[in-house]
């Protein structure tokens, strides 16, 4: 699905979303999917009327395996660059573990299913890892924005020039708008600098917000975080 001009939400890979971002000169993934959703991020690339080979990097904004699991088999068949902030990119590379998710209350009853949902990607290769303020060569300029809590190096990318936001997990748009909770909340690593980045995105200008989960926003979209915001109190 096109969301603006050479934007494309990549459905379907068993939970959330990954974000396929064409340019003249070459093509930029943001997240890849569980471990299996190559195939599915190829036919993106295909249906967008461009190769494999267009690939040239790839932005994760964190290090869960729904946004990981499929960086190592596409980076074997593409050769694109990775990019993570510093913080997640130990786990990337399978230097680091991932953190255990902690249900509470009636949601324990899924830590079974939680624990095989969370096995460690493929151990992947970071090429550079992105700092706050640091900008990414993307649709004119996209500005490395770190918003902590969700993880510790959870990263959000904002594209001032196409008023767009590529958000992670550090926002969610399902169940509501807002920091991850409920059953993404579980996979916090701190509940309340989750809402304190929440807050940094709030105050951002953009028109088109993407998000790991839930429906992308196309319109007023920072109007609509900065409502969320003070909801959060
Ligand atoms: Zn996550
Ligand atoms: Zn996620």
């Amino acid at each position: 699905m096109e969301i603006i001009e050479g934007v494309h939400a990549i459905d379907s890979l068993g939970i959330g979303r990954a974000y396929l971002y064409a340019e003249a000169d070459r093509l930029t993934l943001i997240d890849t999917g569980l471990a299996g959703s190559a195939d599915r991020i190829f036919a993106a690339i295909e249906a967008a009327g461009r190769k494999p080979g267009d690939l040239r990097q790839i932005i994760i904004t964190h290090c869960h395996n729904d946004h990981t699991g499929s960086l190592a088999d596409i980076v074997e068949r593409t050769g694109a660059q990775v990019s993570a902030h510093p913080l997640d990119a130990p786990v990337v590379r399978g230097d680091a573990p991932l953190l255990r998710p902690n249900p509470g209350g009636a949601l324990r009853l899924l830590r079974p299913l939680l624990a095989r949902a969370m096995q460690p990607a493929p151990a992947a290769a970071v090429d550079r890892e992105l700092a706050d303020g640091d900008e990414v060569d993307l649709g004119g300029g996209a500005k490395v924005l770190h918003v902590p809590g969700h993880t510790a190096g959870s990263i959000a990318l904002h594209l001032p020039q196409r008023r767009l936001l590529f958000a992670g997990d550090a926002a969610v748009n399902a169940l509501g708008l807002g920091p991850p909770s409920g059953p993404f909340g579980m996979f916090n690593a701190d509940r309340a600098q989750t809402r304190e980045s929440f807050r940094k995105l709030a105050e951002l200008d953009f028109d088109v917000a993407c998000f790991g989960h839930g429906k992308p926003l196309d319109k007023d979209a920072s109007r609509a975080f900065r409502r969320a915001a003070e909801k959060l109190g």
